[in-house]
């Protein structure tokens, strides 16, 4: 039986940024049940940093990580995971709001129009948030898994977690191959699995529902697009962003109840987003070029799960990141890993306090 201190359970975002934290200082292990690392949610986002998303807790985490994605380490990678965009949430009604703290603008009709051109008359309030931007989530991942491994962590793939006993103070855990791995400690960042993982270590699940979001790439009747902001409703009924010069990425902004799984778009949910899509602006739509959907996953309070899970020993949670965790993975996980090594915490999440996020408050 190979015998490490870490198990992390999940090779996406989650489990990724977090062994890079903690694979200098424990013999670290992630079992992936896929054949590859971020086959699931991290591999679908809309792929943004928008600082006002998630409310203020979740802001904490994104505005720290910030300075991180813009320029890393020259150990963890040569150049930044960011492009500036810029963020215009439009409103039919009342002005659009941002959490304390984040710089945003009002626009007045001119400026809405320069920057979202043939929008309808009917979205008479805007508000722009400058800071936010693409992140790129597959090299920003990729450098993650790089840093794991060289700091002597080890990538199980096809290897998914089937049960695991908590005998004295180690686990022993079971594969689906019939193999098995002794730890001291188990981290669950398995995404939408988080609860069926927890279940299947004997732990007591919080509660954290998959939720499906779709997304299309569509080319439109138009050029010039590929700068364009995004552009989301006050309302969160949709969101598109400019992708090449003629089409967008474009999201009802969905949140579709549904069990763990491989998560596919439904045609209706398509139709929806580009109904809503043309009732923003006069662009015609031209086809639908891709479409795919992911898992969000949430708490029942809606903010990320990390710290050890109050009644099972050894056992800990990095968990329920909704639509957030990429953004927030730089500060997460430094966060996170303070907790579960015990030590203090860096410089970028000194101001954080991670009991905000601790299980202990769902006891
Ligand atoms: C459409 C969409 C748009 C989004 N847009 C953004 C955005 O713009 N910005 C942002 O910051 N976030 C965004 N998100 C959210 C972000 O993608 C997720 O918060 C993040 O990817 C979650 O990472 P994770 O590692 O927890 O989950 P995942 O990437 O799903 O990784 C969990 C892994 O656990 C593995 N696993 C599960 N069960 C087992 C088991 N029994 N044994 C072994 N392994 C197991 C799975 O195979 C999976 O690879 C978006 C999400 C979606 C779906």
């Amino acid at each position: 039986m190979s015998d490490f201190d870490i198990v992390i359970v999940g090779g996406g975002i989650a489990g990724a940024s977090l062994g890079a934290e903690i694979a200098a200082q424990r013999r670290t292990l992630i079992i992936e049940a896929e054949s590859q690392c971020g086959y699931h949610s991290t591999g679908r986002s809309a792929a943004f940093w928008l600082e006002s998303y998630g409310g203020p807790d979740v802001a904490k985490l994104t505005s720290a990580s910030r300075d991180f994605l813009d320029s890393p380490p020259s150990e963890f990678a040569d150049s930044g995971f960011l492009h500036t965009r810029g963020d215009v949430h439009v409103s039919d009604g009342d002005w659009p709001e941002v959490p304390d703290g984040i710089r945003a603008e009002r626009l007045d009709r001119q400026q809405l129009e320069q920057l979202v051109p043939g929008i309808r008359p009917r979205w008479t309030r805007a508000l722009f948030e400058p800071g936010c931007a693409d992140i790129d989530v597959a090299g920003l991942h990729a450098a993650y898994l790089r840093q794991f491994r060289k700091q002597g962590g080890a990538v199980a793939t096809s290897s998914r977690i089937q049960s695991a006993q908590r005998r004295g103070d180690r686990w022993s855990v079971s594969l689906d191959d019939g193999s098995s791995i002794a730890a001291s400690l188990i981290v669950d960042a398995a995404g939408a699995w988080a609860d069926p993982v927890a279940e299947a270590c004997g732990v007591q699940p919080l509660g954290i529902e998959p939720k499906r979001r779709t997304m299309a790439q569509v080319k439109v009747g138009r050029t010039g697009l590929k700068a364009l902001p995004l552009v989301d409703d006050a309302a969160g009924t949709f969101y598109f962003k400019g992708e090449s010069d003629s089409s967008i990425w474009l999201s009802p902004h969905d949140e579709i109840e549904t069990d763990p799984c491989d998560a596919a778009p439904d045609e209706i949910d398509i139709a929806i987003a580009i109904d809503r899509f043309q009732s923003v602006v006069d662009w015609p739509v031209e086809r639908i070029e891709r479409k795919w959907a992911g898992l969000r996953s949430f708490a029942p309070d809606r903010l990320p799960v990390y710290g050890f899970d109050s009644r099972a020993d050894g056992f800990f949670w990095c968990a329920g990141q909704g639509g957030f965790g990429i953004q927030t993975a730089p500060a997460a996980a430094k966060m996170a890993a303070s907790v579960l090594l015990d030590e203090p915490p860096e410089e970028m999440v000194a101001h954080v306090d991670p009991g905000i996020f601790s299980p202990k408050r769902f006891a």
